[in-house]
């Protein structure tokens, strides 16, 4: 007998940025693994238009949410928990570059306010009000999308590479409190995904750079990462799969007692 499984069925999905992009592409393969999923975006056609070409059932749905604005994401978690009557993975996705002048003396007040207020004040109000609902639930899983500007020096804008940072630093914050819970929080790092963040957002005075980047992208060939492979790590860590990673993580950790023993 021919037994198919789905990775995510049952679960049910906010998706923040799930209108293009990584985003997008996570919506669908989240719909495809059996999840049901809200999208929370403030591109309305856009995020109408992936639900319509997912299917005509409720499974994916469309919400206007701008993260960096509370009530816009506690509704939002309230429709999905309304709607699907739980929340088991907010993916907090929804990000953006901001001004792309490389230099010091190009960025000011209100670039790092816009772009903080989306990349980590949107990540932190997303985990804040799925940890509302998660927490008595004892479940759930809060993956955020940081960026290998967190991890590496590298050319892009200060703003955003702070910005990377601060959702890395959140996830390690927030992981230890909200995984006395039985929370998993976890942030993805990719680099270089053909977008629009990348073909369109930084354009203008910075498209010479993001053409560079671009073809130094395509070059990668095999390594080149696409927006799929991006939304394949978030099913991994919105799934089940990856409640084993947390236990295998304790035992590799163990230096003695339980941990040792198990590790041998
Ligand atoms: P994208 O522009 O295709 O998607 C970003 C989505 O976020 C869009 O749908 C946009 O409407 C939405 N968004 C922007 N501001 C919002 C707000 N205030 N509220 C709600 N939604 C908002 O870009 P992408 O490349 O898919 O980016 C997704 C995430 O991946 C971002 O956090 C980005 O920083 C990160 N990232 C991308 C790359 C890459 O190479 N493309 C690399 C590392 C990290």
């Amino acid at each position: 007998m021919y037994v198919c499984t789905y990775r995510l069925a049952g679960k049910v999905a906010l998706i923040t940025g799930g209108a293009s992009g990584i985003g997008e592409s996570t919506v669908r393969l989240f719909a495809r693994q059996g999840a049901k999923v809200v999208i929370a975006d403030v591109q309305d056609d856009q995020g109408h238009s992936v639900c319509e070409s997912i299917g005509s059932d409720d499974s994916v749905s469309y919400v206007h949410c701008d993260v960096s604005k509370e009530n816009d994401v506690q509704n939002a978690v309230d429709l999905a928990v309304k709607k699907h009557g739980k929340l088991d993975i907010m993916f907090g996705n929804a990000g953006i570059t901001g001004n792309i002048d490389l230099s010091i003396s190009g960025i000011n007040h209100e670039d790092f306010q816009r772009v903080f207020g989306v990349n980590v004040y949107g990540a932190f109000l997303g985990a804040k009000h799925a940890a509302r609902v998660m927490i008595p639930a004892k479940r759930g899983s809060i993956i955020f999308t940081s960026s290998v500007a967190s991890v590496i020096l590298g050319d892009v804008p200060h703003t955003y590479a702070a910005s990377k940072h601060a959702v890395a630093g959140l996830t390690k914050s927030l992981c230890v409190e909200l995984g006395r819970h039985g929370i998993r929080v976890n942030c993805i790092s990719p680099f270089g995904v053909a977008t629009p963040l990348l073909r369109k957002d930084l354009g203008g005075a910075g498209k010479e750079v993001v053409e560079d980047l671009v073809s130094e992208v395509a070059n990668l060939k095999e390594a080149k990462v696409e927006a799929e492979d991006v939304a394949q790590a978030a099913v991994y860590l919105g799934s089940d799969e990856s409640k084993l990673a947390d236990k295998v993580a304790l035992v590799t950790r163990g230096a003695s007692g339980i941990g040792e023993s198990t590790a041998r």
